[in-house]
């Protein structure tokens, strides 16, 4: 069993029309490859929900805000085609960077609000790349459901966001992080973190959720991220981008636990930047 592989916009809308023709479902699930169980579970979420699903595989060049990291990103397009085909995914769309931005190409989809601050203040151009990458896929494939990881949440609610202000119709789905077993989430950058590092890893998470839940219990913000930073940091992370409480829909900053929150973190464990967040639902105490 294989996966058919498409690398053009021409072939791939061939596709989908005869889908359409059907009068099939079709989910998209974006992804820059290197797949792993987070992405996957995203896959098996989407065969839930739709008929057809396409995969899409492209390491997207403009979402990289440096071109150390994006030239070091990996390739593994025929392992990953080998995760999907068991699955039952429908198509894997893996264009090229010429596919995907011709010469000339010269539009950006750039969201205000939910892209500032967080990973936006430290990546610069990162979500206009996210948005316009985004969009073009949701338009060449004219899917009725997209389906993303609320591991990157920025980035879910920046395409939340884009799709109803653009009137793409398309369904966003959030699908919750899937962790190792020590609580680290799956990523593709985890590869990078030396032995010593790995170890030590999961205090990330653990102090997250530890800081989620003294949140919740109403612990006052302030003081209680401050002790959330020094106890990343002793644990041998060594910096901290940003450790932020903010409002689950809009991504508001937040100071007080009115409303449904996020807390998000984006931290440096040696040469590799790891991300991760958590719900907080307060805790009545009436
Ligand atoms: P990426 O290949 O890193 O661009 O990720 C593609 C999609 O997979 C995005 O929607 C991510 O949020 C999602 N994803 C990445 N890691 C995880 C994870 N550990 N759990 C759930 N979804 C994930």
């Amino acid at each position: 069993m294989r996966v058919p592989i498409v690398r053009s916009v021409a072939r791939l809308r061939q596709i989908v029309a005869a889908w359409r023709g059907e009068g099939v479902g079709i989910a998209v699930v974006p992804t820059m490859g290197v797949l792993h169980e987070g992405h996957l579970s995203l896959v098996r979420a989407a065969l839930e929900k739709a008929d057809r699903v396409i995969v899409t595989l492209f390491v997207n060049p403009k979402q990289f805000n440096s071109q150390a990291d994006f030239a070091e990103y990996p390739s593994t397009e025929d392992e990953d085609a080998a995760k999907l085909a068991p699955l039952g995914a429908h198509l894997l769309y893996a264009p090229d960077a010429e596919e995907m931005y011709p010469a000339a190409f010269a539009t950006t989809v750039s969201v205000s609000g939910v892209s500032e601050g967080l990973c936006g203040a430290f990546r610069p151009g990162h979500f206009d790349g996210v948005a316009t990458v985004v969009a073009k896929l949701f338009l060449q494939t004219s899917a009725d459901f997209g389906f993303f990881g609320e591991k990157d949440f920025q980035q879910l609610q920046l395409v939340r966001r884009m799709a109803r202000d653009l009137d793409i119709p398309i369904t966003i789905v959030p699908c919750p992080t899937v962790r190792e077993a020590d609580g680290l989430a799956l990523s593709s950058r985890n590869v990078r973190l030396s032995p010593a590092e790995r170890a030590v890893a999961h205090k990330l998470p653990s102090v997250l959720l530890e800081t989620a839940e003294r949140l919740a219990r109403g612990s006052p913000v302030l003081p209680t991220l401050a002790e959330a930073r020094a106890a990343i940091l002793a644990a041998g992370y060594r910096e901290i981008e940003y450790l932020e409480l903010r409002d689950e829909a809009d991504l508001r900053p937040m100071t007080s636990l009115d409303r449904p929150a996020r807390l998000l973190v984006a931290a440096w464990l040696g040469g590799t930047r790891l991300i991760d967040n958590v719900r907080i639902s307060r805790v009545s105490t009436d």
